[in-house]
């Protein structure tokens, strides 16, 4: 039985800090900061806010909104993401900028999305045919730009394994 061994790099973009990205990734960035407030995590403490740019310009945020019953809440990018999909149908996103808060709001590094965000943004990049960008900041910390949400997901599942 022969046996390979295989390898998958992956490509991101660190900056310092978002003084040095481009106006509309870090008004996009900034944005994602502000809808930290609209979080609604009395549980966790741990706040997400999400601001995504459709092709035509327009954007949809999202924060993480925690229930009682713990699997009934929501992270912020697919909050963000589902109302774009479902009040902007047949326009792609672009960009989607995600930016995290702890309780003791000390993060040092950005956070991912998890696997279920990721797995939306991978199925919507498919299905819109052009790549998402993802970036992601904290208050006290660098900046990680994604060209690709197939990045954070390379071994996805989608529509082809049906
Ligand atoms: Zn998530």
């Amino acid at each position: 039985m022969s046996k390979k061994e295989r390898e998958r790099k992956i490509k991101y973009e660190e900056f310092g800090s978002l003084q040095h990205l481009t106006t509309e990734d870090r008004k996009l960035l900034e944005c994602a900061f502000d809808e930290r407030d609209h979080a609604y995590a009395p549980y966790s403490g741990f706040r997400v806010g999400a601001c995504l740019i459709l092709e035509n310009g327009q954007k949809v945020v999202g924060s993480n909104q925690e229930n009682a019953s713990f699997p009934a809440g929501l992270c912020a990018e697919r909050v963000a993401l589902f109302t774009a999909m479902g009040s902007n149908p047949g326009i792609g996103v672009k960009s989607i900028a995600v930016a995290a808060k702890n309780l003791n709001d000390n993060l040092e590094s950005p956070v991912f999305p998890c696997g279920f965000c990721a797995q939306v943004l991978v199925d919507l990049e498919e299905r819109q045919k052009s790549p998402i960008r993802i970036i992601l900041g904290v208050d006290r910390g660098p900046v990680i730009i994604l060209a690709s949400s197939k990045s954070i997901l390379p071994f996805a599942f989608s529509s082809r394994d049906l």
